[in-house]
Protein backbone atom coordinates (compact mmCIF):
# COMPACT_ATOMS: atom_id res chain seq x y z
CA UNK A 1 0.00 0.00 0.00
CA UNK A 2 2.87 2.16 1.03
CA UNK A 3 3.40 2.22 -2.94
CA UNK A 4 1.32 4.47 -3.62
CA UNK A 5 2.94 7.36 -1.27
CA UNK A 6 4.26 10.22 -2.53
CA UNK A 7 8.32 11.35 -2.19
CA UNK A 8 6.88 13.87 0.70
CA UNK A 9 5.02 11.05 2.49
CA UNK A 10 7.65 8.69 2.16
CA UNK A 11 10.31 11.14 3.53
CA UNK A 12 7.93 11.92 6.30
CA UNK A 13 7.81 8.04 7.51
CA UNK A 14 11.50 8.04 6.87
CA UNK A 15 11.88 10.77 9.26
CA UNK A 16 9.36 8.59 11.93
CA UNK A 17 11.56 6.15 11.98
CA UNK A 18 14.55 7.90 12.34
CA UNK A 19 13.27 9.33 15.37
CA UNK A 20 11.94 6.00 16.67
CA UNK A 21 15.18 4.23 16.47
CA UNK A 22 16.73 7.01 18.25
CA UNK A 23 14.46 7.71 20.71
CA UNK A 24 11.97 4.33 20.84
CA UNK A 25 13.47 1.01 19.62
CA UNK A 26 11.64 -1.94 21.21
CA UNK A 27 13.60 -2.19 24.39
CA UNK A 28 12.65 1.16 25.48
CA UNK A 29 8.80 0.42 24.95
CA UNK A 30 8.84 -2.44 26.84
CA UNK A 31 10.82 -1.00 29.54
CA UNK A 32 8.55 2.24 29.48
CA UNK A 33 5.52 0.36 29.46
CA UNK A 34 7.31 -1.97 32.42
CA UNK A 35 8.50 0.96 34.44
CA UNK A 36 5.09 2.66 33.57
CA UNK A 37 7.23 5.85 32.31
CA UNK A 38 5.21 8.29 29.91
CA UNK A 39 6.95 9.64 27.32
CA UNK A 40 6.89 13.41 27.69
CA UNK A 41 10.81 14.02 27.56
CA UNK A 42 9.95 12.99 23.74
CA UNK A 43 7.75 15.80 22.96
CA UNK A 44 11.01 18.30 22.20
CA UNK A 45 12.71 15.53 19.49
CA UNK A 46 8.95 15.56 17.61
CA UNK A 47 8.83 19.55 17.03
CA UNK A 48 11.88 19.26 16.05
CA UNK A 49 11.12 17.15 13.80
CA UNK A 50 8.69 19.14 12.77
CA UNK A 51 5.61 16.81 13.24
CA UNK A 52 3.34 19.03 15.46
CA UNK A 53 3.31 21.58 12.61
CA UNK A 54 2.43 19.69 9.88
CA UNK A 55 -1.16 20.39 9.70
CA UNK A 56 -0.53 23.92 10.80
CA UNK A 57 -1.06 26.90 7.99
CA UNK A 58 2.05 29.02 7.55
CA UNK A 59 0.86 32.20 9.06
CA UNK A 60 0.50 30.64 12.20
CA UNK A 61 4.51 28.98 12.07
CA UNK A 62 3.48 25.89 11.03
CA UNK A 63 4.51 23.47 7.68
CA UNK A 64 1.17 24.15 6.43
CA UNK A 65 1.24 20.19 4.89
CA UNK A 66 -1.78 18.02 4.72
CA UNK A 67 -3.73 15.79 7.18
CA UNK A 68 -2.43 12.64 5.06
CA UNK A 69 1.15 13.19 6.13
CA UNK A 70 -0.50 13.69 9.80
CA UNK A 71 -1.32 10.11 9.28
CA UNK A 72 1.75 8.54 8.48
CA UNK A 73 3.03 9.89 11.29
CA UNK A 74 0.46 8.63 13.91
CA UNK A 75 0.50 4.97 11.52
CA UNK A 76 3.90 4.89 11.83
CA UNK A 77 4.38 5.84 15.37
CA UNK A 78 1.74 3.41 16.48
CA UNK A 79 4.02 0.79 14.64
CA UNK A 80 6.99 1.45 17.04
CA UNK A 81 5.27 2.38 19.87
CA UNK A 82 1.35 3.34 20.86
CA UNK A 83 2.67 5.21 23.88
CA UNK A 84 4.24 7.86 21.57
CA UNK A 85 1.55 8.24 19.01
CA UNK A 86 -0.75 8.33 22.04
CA UNK A 87 0.98 11.81 23.13
CA UNK A 88 1.43 12.83 19.54
CA UNK A 89 -2.48 13.36 19.04
CA UNK A 90 -2.89 14.69 22.53
CA UNK A 91 -0.88 17.72 21.24
CA UNK A 92 -2.45 17.68 17.66
CA UNK A 93 -6.08 16.78 18.69
CA UNK A 94 -6.85 18.27 21.56
CA UNK A 95 -4.30 20.99 21.63
CA UNK A 96 -3.19 22.28 18.42
CA UNK A 97 -6.31 21.25 16.31
CA UNK A 98 -8.59 22.91 19.25
CA UNK A 99 -7.01 26.03 19.18
CA UNK A 100 -6.96 26.36 15.51
CA UNK A 101 -10.52 25.37 15.20
CA UNK A 102 -11.96 27.53 17.99
CA UNK A 103 -8.92 29.41 20.09
CA UNK A 104 -8.98 32.88 19.88
CA UNK A 105 -6.32 35.16 18.32
CA UNK A 106 -4.27 35.95 21.41
CA UNK A 107 -5.16 32.26 22.08
CA UNK A 108 -3.18 31.37 18.87
CA UNK A 109 -0.57 33.65 19.19
CA UNK A 110 0.68 32.39 22.75
CA UNK A 111 -0.15 28.38 23.10
CA UNK A 112 0.59 27.82 19.09
CA UNK A 113 4.91 28.12 19.80
CA UNK A 114 4.64 26.27 22.71
CA UNK A 115 2.77 23.52 21.54
CA UNK A 116 4.55 22.86 17.47
CA UNK A 117 7.73 22.69 19.65
CA UNK A 118 6.63 20.11 22.07
CA UNK A 119 6.97 22.58 25.28
CA UNK A 120 3.70 21.42 26.76
CA UNK A 121 0.91 19.82 25.67
CA UNK A 122 -2.95 19.80 26.93
CA UNK A 123 -5.07 16.95 28.49
CA UNK A 124 -8.75 16.69 27.77
CA UNK A 125 -11.11 16.78 31.34
CA UNK A 126 -14.21 15.63 29.86
CA UNK A 127 -15.55 12.54 31.32
CA UNK A 128 -16.75 12.87 34.75
CA UNK A 129 -18.06 10.01 37.18
CA UNK A 130 -21.48 9.98 35.92
CA UNK A 131 -20.98 10.98 32.83
CA UNK A 132 -18.96 8.41 30.44
CA UNK A 133 -20.80 8.25 27.13
CA UNK A 134 -23.43 10.40 28.42
CA UNK A 135 -20.61 13.17 28.29
CA UNK A 136 -24.08 16.01 28.03
CA UNK A 137 -24.68 15.30 31.66
CA UNK A 138 -21.54 17.03 33.27
CA UNK A 139 -21.99 18.59 36.35
CA UNK A 140 -18.43 20.22 37.05
CA UNK A 141 -19.75 23.51 37.18
CA UNK A 142 -18.25 27.05 36.38
CA UNK A 143 -19.69 30.01 38.48
CA UNK A 144 -19.18 33.70 36.94
CA UNK A 145 -17.36 35.79 39.20
CA UNK A 146 -15.86 39.39 38.76
CA UNK A 147 -13.16 38.96 36.58
CA UNK A 148 -13.70 35.38 35.68
CA UNK A 149 -14.77 32.00 36.92
CA UNK A 150 -14.88 29.34 39.89
CA UNK A 151 -14.57 25.80 38.89
CA UNK A 152 -15.83 23.30 40.77
CA UNK A 153 -16.38 19.49 40.63
CA UNK A 154 -14.59 16.34 39.20
CA UNK A 155 -13.53 14.52 36.29
CA UNK A 156 -12.46 11.16 35.80
CA UNK A 157 -9.68 8.74 33.69
CA UNK A 158 -7.96 11.80 32.32
CA UNK A 159 -5.11 11.02 31.12
CA UNK A 160 -1.71 12.25 31.01
CA UNK A 161 -3.36 15.08 33.11
CA UNK A 162 -0.09 15.21 35.50
CA UNK A 163 2.12 16.27 32.58
CA UNK A 164 -0.01 18.31 30.69
CA UNK A 165 0.11 21.93 31.32
CA UNK A 166 -3.40 22.58 30.74
CA UNK A 167 -6.31 20.94 31.59
CA UNK A 168 -8.82 21.14 28.49
CA UNK A 169 -11.82 21.11 30.69
CA UNK A 170 -15.52 21.18 29.86
CA UNK A 171 -17.87 22.60 32.71
CA UNK A 172 -21.48 23.96 32.73
CA UNK A 173 -21.60 27.58 32.31
CA UNK A 174 -25.57 27.81 31.57
CA UNK A 175 -28.83 27.04 33.89
CA UNK A 176 -29.58 24.12 31.48
CA UNK A 177 -29.17 21.08 34.46
CA UNK A 178 -28.29 18.58 31.90
CA UNK A 179 -27.68 18.75 28.36
CA UNK A 180 -24.88 19.96 25.52
CA UNK A 181 -26.35 23.62 25.83
CA UNK A 182 -24.45 25.80 28.40
CA UNK A 183 -21.12 24.05 28.29
CA UNK A 184 -17.83 26.13 28.16
CA UNK A 185 -14.34 24.72 27.39
CA UNK A 186 -11.74 26.46 30.07
CA UNK A 187 -7.90 25.93 29.59
CA UNK A 188 -7.40 25.50 33.84
CA UNK A 189 -3.62 25.33 34.43
CA UNK A 190 -3.00 21.29 35.52
CA UNK A 191 -0.85 22.85 39.03
CA UNK A 192 -4.16 25.90 39.85
CA UNK A 193 -4.48 25.96 43.32
CA UNK A 194 -7.48 23.72 44.14
CA UNK A 195 -6.57 21.02 41.52
CA UNK A 196 -6.01 17.43 42.81
CA UNK A 197 -4.21 14.79 41.08
CA UNK A 198 -5.35 11.30 42.06
CA UNK A 199 -3.43 8.43 39.95
CA UNK A 200 -5.95 5.38 38.80
CA UNK A 201 -4.47 1.77 38.72
CA UNK A 202 -5.68 0.15 35.31
CA UNK A 203 -4.70 -3.12 33.27
CA UNK A 204 -2.82 -1.68 30.62
CA UNK A 205 -1.28 1.15 28.64
CA UNK A 206 0.79 1.95 31.25
CA UNK A 207 3.17 4.94 30.06
CA UNK A 208 -0.40 6.79 29.85
CA UNK A 209 -1.02 7.45 33.33
CA UNK A 210 -4.61 8.36 34.25
CA UNK A 211 -6.23 10.47 36.73
CA UNK A 212 -9.07 12.13 38.86
CA UNK A 213 -9.12 15.43 38.67
CA UNK A 214 -10.92 17.29 41.67
CA UNK A 215 -11.68 20.80 41.56
CA UNK A 216 -12.04 22.59 44.36
CA UNK A 217 -13.11 26.22 43.67
CA UNK A 218 -10.46 26.69 41.27
CA UNK A 219 -9.99 30.11 39.93
CA UNK A 220 -9.67 31.31 36.42
CA UNK A 221 -9.93 34.27 34.50
CA UNK A 222 -11.52 35.09 31.67
CA UNK A 223 -8.82 34.67 28.96
CA UNK A 224 -8.93 30.77 30.26
CA UNK A 225 -11.97 30.46 27.77
CA UNK A 226 -11.30 29.01 24.77
CA UNK A 227 -14.04 29.17 22.09
CA UNK A 228 -18.01 30.77 23.33
CA UNK A 229 -19.24 30.78 26.53
CA UNK A 230 -21.91 28.03 26.20
CA UNK A 231 -20.38 26.77 22.94
CA UNK A 232 -17.96 23.84 24.02
CA UNK A 233 -19.90 21.23 23.25
CA UNK A 234 -20.64 22.51 19.82
CA UNK A 235 -16.71 22.76 20.13
CA UNK A 236 -15.79 19.04 21.16
CA UNK A 237 -17.56 17.94 18.83
CA UNK A 238 -16.34 20.07 15.55
CA UNK A 239 -12.75 18.63 16.42
CA UNK A 240 -13.91 14.82 16.84
CA UNK A 241 -13.18 13.62 13.45
CA UNK A 242 -9.62 14.57 14.15
CA UNK A 243 -9.03 12.50 17.56
CA UNK A 244 -10.79 9.53 15.84
CA UNK A 245 -8.86 9.77 12.49
CA UNK A 246 -5.68 9.78 15.28
CA UNK A 247 -6.89 6.76 16.95
CA UNK A 248 -7.89 4.69 13.98
CA UNK A 249 -4.25 5.62 12.41
CA UNK A 250 -2.15 4.96 15.69
CA UNK A 251 -3.75 1.40 16.30
CA UNK A 252 -3.93 0.32 12.54
CA UNK A 253 -0.01 0.65 13.16
CA UNK A 254 -0.53 -1.05 16.50
CA UNK A 255 -2.03 -3.51 14.97
CA UNK A 256 0.48 -4.04 11.92
CA UNK A 257 3.39 -4.21 14.49
CA UNK A 258 1.26 -6.89 16.73
CA UNK A 259 0.68 -8.73 13.52
CA UNK A 260 4.26 -8.60 12.46
CA UNK A 261 5.39 -9.97 16.32
CA UNK A 262 2.38 -12.72 15.96
CA UNK A 263 4.06 -13.85 12.10
CA UNK A 264 7.26 -14.10 12.57
CA UNK A 265 6.70 -16.07 15.50
CA UNK A 266 4.67 -18.75 13.36
CA UNK A 267 7.10 -18.91 10.79
CA UNK A 268 9.86 -19.68 13.59
CA UNK A 269 8.22 -21.83 15.78
CA UNK A 270 7.95 -25.59 14.47
CA UNK A 271 5.66 -28.20 15.53
CA UNK A 272 5.02 -31.44 14.48
CA UNK A 273 7.75 -30.72 12.12
CA UNK A 274 6.64 -27.63 10.45
CA UNK A 275 6.08 -23.89 10.92
CA UNK A 276 3.07 -23.90 12.97
CA UNK A 277 1.83 -20.66 10.27
CA UNK A 278 2.23 -23.66 7.74
CA UNK A 279 -0.57 -25.08 9.25
CA UNK A 280 -3.91 -24.37 7.24
CA UNK A 281 -6.17 -22.99 10.07
CA UNK A 282 -3.40 -20.85 11.26
CA UNK A 283 -1.98 -18.93 7.95
CA UNK A 284 -5.64 -18.73 6.73
CA UNK A 285 -6.34 -16.69 10.31
CA UNK A 286 -2.98 -14.60 9.56
CA UNK A 287 -3.89 -13.90 5.85
CA UNK A 288 -7.62 -12.67 7.01
CA UNK A 289 -6.09 -10.88 10.18
CA UNK A 290 -3.68 -8.99 7.67
CA UNK A 291 -6.50 -8.86 5.34
CA UNK A 292 -8.51 -6.50 8.34
CA UNK A 293 -5.31 -3.99 8.99
CA UNK A 294 -4.88 -3.51 5.23
CA UNK A 295 -8.50 -2.56 4.98
CA UNK A 296 -8.33 -0.65 8.18
CA UNK A 297 -4.98 1.28 6.28
CA UNK A 298 -7.61 2.04 3.63
CA UNK A 299 -10.32 3.65 5.65
CA UNK A 300 -7.21 5.65 7.74
CA UNK A 301 -6.06 7.05 4.75
CA UNK A 302 -9.24 7.78 2.72
CA UNK A 303 -10.43 9.56 5.79
CA UNK A 304 -7.10 11.43 6.01
CA UNK A 305 -7.63 12.73 2.31
CA UNK A 306 -11.36 13.52 2.90
CA UNK A 307 -10.04 15.86 5.75
CA UNK A 308 -7.01 17.11 3.84
CA UNK A 309 -9.40 18.50 1.36
CA UNK A 310 -11.94 19.92 4.03
CA UNK A 311 -14.69 17.16 2.96
CA UNK A 312 -17.63 16.31 5.66
CA UNK A 313 -16.52 12.85 7.35
CA UNK A 314 -18.16 12.25 10.23
CA UNK A 315 -19.50 8.90 9.30
CA UNK A 316 -15.61 8.25 7.81
CA UNK A 317 -14.30 9.03 11.17
CA UNK A 318 -16.76 7.10 13.04
CA UNK A 319 -16.29 4.01 10.61
CA UNK A 320 -12.47 3.78 10.34
CA UNK A 321 -12.33 4.21 14.56
CA UNK A 322 -14.77 1.15 15.19
CA UNK A 323 -12.82 -0.88 12.37
CA UNK A 324 -9.21 0.01 13.05
CA UNK A 325 -10.08 -0.71 16.79
CA UNK A 326 -11.57 -3.73 16.44
CA UNK A 327 -8.95 -5.02 14.34
CA UNK A 328 -6.12 -4.35 17.17
CA UNK A 329 -8.63 -6.04 19.40
CA UNK A 330 -8.81 -9.15 17.15
CA UNK A 331 -5.16 -9.24 16.18
CA UNK A 332 -4.16 -8.96 19.72
CA UNK A 333 -6.59 -11.94 20.83
CA UNK A 334 -6.14 -14.12 17.86
CA UNK A 335 -2.18 -13.28 18.32
CA UNK A 336 -2.13 -14.59 21.82
CA UNK A 337 -3.98 -17.73 20.75
CA UNK A 338 -1.54 -18.55 18.16
CA UNK A 339 1.34 -17.61 19.93
CA UNK A 340 -0.03 -19.39 23.24
CA UNK A 341 2.38 -19.90 26.11
CA UNK A 342 5.33 -17.71 24.44
CA UNK A 343 2.43 -14.52 24.15
CA UNK A 344 1.44 -15.32 28.14
CA UNK A 345 4.54 -14.74 29.37
CA UNK A 346 4.86 -10.93 30.99
CA UNK A 347 7.76 -10.19 28.83
CA UNK A 348 5.93 -10.51 25.12
CA UNK A 349 5.06 -8.01 23.04
CA UNK A 350 1.36 -9.53 22.28
CA UNK A 351 0.19 -9.39 25.64
CA UNK A 352 1.09 -5.65 25.99
CA UNK A 353 -0.40 -5.26 22.70
CA UNK A 354 -3.18 -7.49 24.33
CA UNK A 355 -3.91 -5.59 27.88
CA UNK A 356 -3.34 -2.18 25.46
CA UNK A 357 -6.31 -3.11 22.85
CA UNK A 358 -9.29 -3.57 25.18
CA UNK A 359 -9.31 0.36 25.78
CA UNK A 360 -9.80 1.43 22.13
CA UNK A 361 -12.61 -0.05 21.36
CA UNK A 362 -14.57 2.21 24.04
CA UNK A 363 -12.22 5.13 24.46
CA UNK A 364 -13.01 8.30 22.22
CA UNK A 365 -16.51 7.33 22.33
CA UNK A 366 -17.35 3.86 22.43
CA UNK A 367 -18.23 1.64 18.96
CA UNK A 368 -21.64 1.55 20.21
CA UNK A 369 -22.52 5.11 20.62
CA UNK A 370 -20.13 5.31 17.12
CA UNK A 371 -22.46 2.81 15.43
CA UNK A 372 -25.47 4.74 16.73
CA UNK A 373 -23.97 7.60 14.85
CA UNK A 374 -23.60 5.88 11.71
CA UNK A 375 -27.08 4.53 12.11
CA UNK A 376 -28.55 8.28 11.95
CA UNK A 377 -26.59 9.18 9.52
CA UNK A 378 -27.98 6.07 6.86
CA UNK A 379 -31.30 7.51 8.44
CA UNK A 380 -32.53 4.44 10.21
CA UNK A 381 -32.68 5.72 13.44
CA UNK A 382 -33.81 9.27 15.01
CA UNK A 383 -32.12 11.48 17.39
CA UNK A 384 -30.01 9.30 19.56
CA UNK A 385 -27.06 10.20 21.79
CA UNK A 386 -24.42 11.41 19.53
C1 LIG B 1 -7.59 4.51 30.15
C2 LIG B 1 -8.66 5.51 29.85
C3 LIG B 1 -8.28 6.76 29.36
C4 LIG B 1 -9.25 7.74 29.15
N1 LIG B 1 -8.87 9.01 28.78
C5 LIG B 1 -9.78 10.02 28.82
C6 LIG B 1 -9.36 11.39 28.68
O1 LIG B 1 -8.17 11.69 28.47
N2 LIG B 1 -10.31 12.37 28.78
C7 LIG B 1 -11.63 12.09 29.01
O2 LIG B 1 -12.42 13.03 29.10
N3 LIG B 1 -12.06 10.80 29.12
C8 LIG B 1 -11.16 9.77 29.06
N4 LIG B 1 -11.58 8.46 29.22
C9 LIG B 1 -12.99 8.16 29.40
C10 LIG B 1 -13.59 7.45 28.19
O3 LIG B 1 -13.76 8.37 27.15
C11 LIG B 1 -14.90 6.80 28.67
O4 LIG B 1 -14.52 5.61 29.35
C12 LIG B 1 -15.86 6.48 27.56
O5 LIG B 1 -16.40 7.68 27.05
C13 LIG B 1 -17.03 5.58 28.03
O6 LIG B 1 -17.59 6.07 29.19
P1 LIG B 1 -17.82 5.07 30.43
O7 LIG B 1 -16.53 4.36 30.67
O8 LIG B 1 -18.36 5.87 31.55
O9 LIG B 1 -18.84 4.00 29.93
P2 LIG B 1 -20.47 4.07 29.98
O10 LIG B 1 -20.91 5.35 29.37
O11 LIG B 1 -20.91 3.76 31.37
O12 LIG B 1 -20.86 2.89 29.01
C14 LIG B 1 -20.86 1.55 29.42
C15 LIG B 1 -21.36 0.69 28.27
O13 LIG B 1 -22.70 1.06 27.93
C16 LIG B 1 -22.79 1.36 26.54
N5 LIG B 1 -23.76 2.43 26.31
C17 LIG B 1 -23.91 3.59 26.99
N6 LIG B 1 -24.90 4.31 26.46
C18 LIG B 1 -25.39 3.61 25.41
C19 LIG B 1 -26.43 3.83 24.45
N7 LIG B 1 -27.15 4.95 24.43
N8 LIG B 1 -26.65 2.89 23.51
C20 LIG B 1 -25.91 1.74 23.49
N9 LIG B 1 -24.91 1.49 24.38
C21 LIG B 1 -24.66 2.40 25.32
C22 LIG B 1 -21.39 1.81 26.16
O14 LIG B 1 -21.16 1.68 24.76
C23 LIG B 1 -20.53 0.87 27.01
O15 LIG B 1 -20.38 -0.35 26.35
C24 LIG B 1 -10.62 7.44 29.37
C25 LIG B 1 -11.00 6.16 29.82
C26 LIG B 1 -10.03 5.21 30.07
C27 LIG B 1 -10.45 3.87 30.62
Amino acid sequence: MDALLTEDERAILASVDGFASRHLPPDEVRRRDREHQPPYDLLPAMGEAGFFALPVPDDHGGLGRSWREVALVQERLGWHGYMAASIYNRVVGFGVMSVLTYGSPAQKRDLLPGLLSGSFFMALALTEPGAGSDAGALKTRARRTAGGYVISGSKIWISDAEGARFLLTAARTGDAAKGSDGITLFLVPSDAPGVTLSPLAKVGNNAMPSFEVGFADVEVGDDAVIGEVGGGFRHLMSTLHYSRASMAATVTGAAQAALDGVMSHARERQQFGKPIGSFQVLAHRLADLQTRVDLSRLMVRHLATLIARGLPCKREAAQAKVVATETLRDVADQGMQIMASAGYAADSDIQRFWRDSRLYTFGEGTNEILRDGMARELGLTGRQPS
